[in-house]
C-alpha cells in the first residue's frame, strides 16, 4: 500500500481530489516523503535489468570498480524510478540500469580515469548526485531485451551523446525523447552531456559512503 500511494502521489496520475477522501492521512504521506533510506532497487521491482558496467571490465576504465553488480538508490528515488518503469512497460519497454549509487572511493577512481572533464564529477566538488544515491544511468530495452538505439553507447565522451545534439537519425531522437519525457514526468531531469544520466530533483540528500555489497 505504501508504494502504491507514493507512486500515485509522485507521478501525478491522480487528481488532488483522490487525496481528499476521508481516509487520507497527510502525516502518513509526509513520513513516506522523508524516507531516505538506501534500498537495493531490484528488491522492489524485479523487472529492472541490471547491467552495472563498473562491476565488470566492460567500461571506459577497463577496470572492475565495484565488488558486486548491485544498484542502490534512496528509497524515494527508487519509488519514482519504479513509477517511470511502469510507464515504460505500458509502452513495451523495460529499463536497463548501468549505475545508481556510487561510493566516493569509486568516484575517485572514475574521475582519475575519465579522459574528458565534465563527464564525471570531481569527488569533492559539484553536485555528485550518484554519491547521494539520487542519480541513475540507464537506457531502455525492447521485448527482445535489445537496447533501443540512443545514438551512442553508454559512457561515450563526445558531442553525439549530448542531449542537445540533434544531428541524429529520427528514430534515435524519438528514443531519446521518450526516455527524457517519461523520466521528467516522474521527477528526474536530464543533464546536457549524457543522454543516459538522470538526476532526481524532488528532494535533496547528503553525500554518503555506504557499502553496496552487503
Ligand atoms: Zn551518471
Amino acid at each position: 500500500m505504501k508504494s502504491i500511494l507514493f507512486y500515485l502521489l509522485s507521478c501525478g496520475l491522480f487528481s488532488s481530489n483522490f487525496f481528499l477522501a476521508p481516509t487520507f492521512q497527510p502525516q502518513y504521506l509526509g513520513a513516506l516523503a522523508q524516507d531516505t533510506t538506501m534500498v537495493e532497487l531490484i528488491t522492489l521491482d524485479k523487472d529492472f535489468v541490471i547491467d552495472v558496467r563498473y562491476a565488470t571490465k566492460n567500461n571506459f576504465t577497463g577496470q572492475v570498480l565495484y565488488d558486486c553488480d548491485k544498484v542502490w538508490l534512496r528509497k524515494v528515488v527508487a519509488m519514482d524510478l519504479i513509477a517511470a518503469h511502469r510507464k515504460f512497460k505500458e509502452k513495451g519497454y523495460r529499463i536497463k540500469i548501468y549505475d545508481g549509487y556510487r561510493p566516493i572511493s569509486v568516484q575517485w577512481r572514475l574521475w582519475k580515469a575519465t579522459p574528458k572533464k565534465g563527464y564525471v564529477s570531481h569527488p569533492t566538488k559539484g553536485m555528485r548526485m550518484h554519491n547521494r544515491g539520487a542519480a541513475v544511468d540507464m537506457t531502455l530495452i525492447d521485448p527482445n531485451s535489445k537496447e533501443l538505439d540512443m545514438g551512442t553507447p553508454y559512457d561515450f565522451f563526445g558531442k553525439e551523446a549530448h542531449t542537445t545534439y540533434t544531428n541524429l537519425p529520427a528514430q534515435v531522437l524519438a528514443n531519446r525523447k521518450l526516455l527524457k519525457e517519461v523520466m521528467q514526468s516522474c521527477g528526474f531531469v536530464a543533464i546536457s552531456n549524457e543522454w543516459w544520466h538522470f538526476d532526481y530533483k524532488k528532494q535533496k540528500f547528503n553525500i554518503v559512503d555506504t557499502p553496496m555489497c552487503k
